[in-house]
């Protein structure tokens, strides 16, 4: 099956085939039409499996959607704020999802920041400002910049667990509970793990609506 067939759209498509990605993964195609149908997904997914991919573009997909479509070179999104979260257990991790999902995006005018704990507030506060319609983020630093208002939760309309296994290894339990709390009830939510034992099943109760399971 070609990436042609998933119903994404021209930039994003123009890009996979900038970066020679020729056909899906099995994550990639289960995945990307279940999230664009806007349900909530519960992925076991291993690294390497092409798992950021797999939720990005059909997250950028429906962003762009939203973008006025008359406009040439619109400043997606018009209200400004970010709509779409992504939580990840490290500052690695934190990097490298968030340059995966700038490089699919690099056609189009989504912008999307990376936030983590141990370094300085001062620079991702700033990044922050110039505009995140994505944000990628560890627990804690994304809360501490929620209560010092920099950035709100309340437009939230997407949000991605990943590697949901590892951050409840590190103890991000409680920090993630308090982020869900600040988000919109009515959103998209998927969780990606490794693993999905009992645990991560009885977890993603507390987050998922009726959810789309799928094994890489
Ligand atoms: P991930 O599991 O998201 O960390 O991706 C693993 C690696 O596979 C990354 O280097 C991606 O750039 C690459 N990748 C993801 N999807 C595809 C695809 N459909 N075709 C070729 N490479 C891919």
């Amino acid at each position: 099956m070609p990436f042609a067939e998933l119903e994404l759209q021209t930039q994003l498509l123009q890009r996979l085939t900038e970066l020679k990605y020729l056909q899906p993964s099995s994550i990639q195609q289960q995945a990307i039409p279940v999230i664009l149908a806007g349900k909530d997904v519960l992925a076991g997914a291993q690294t390497g499996t092409g798992k950021t991919a797999a939720f990005a573009l059909p997250i950028l997909q429906q962003l762009l959607n939203q973008v006025e479509p008359a406009a040439p070179h619109p400043a997606a999104p018009q209200s400004g704020s970010t709509q779409a979260l992504i939580l990840v257990p490290t500052r690695e991790l934190s990097q490298q999802v968030s340059q995966s999902v700038e490089s699919y995006a690099k056609l189009t005018p989504i912008k999307t920041v990376s936030v983590y704990g141990g370094v300085a507030i001062k620079a991702q506060i700033e990044a922050i400002k110039r505009g995140a319609d994505i944000i990628v983020a560890t627990p804690g630093r994304l809360l501490d910049l929620v209560r010092q208002q920099v950035l709100s939760l309340s437009d939230i309309n997407y949000l991605v667990l990943d590697e949901a296994d590892r951050m409840l290894d590190m103890g991000f339990r409680d920090e993630i509970i308090d982020i869900l709390k600040r988000l919109p009830k009515t959103r998209q939510t998927c969780l990606f793990s490794a693993t999905l034992d009992d645990r991560i099943f009885k977890f993603s109760k507390r987050l998922l609506q009726s959810p789309h399971v799928i094994e890489a």
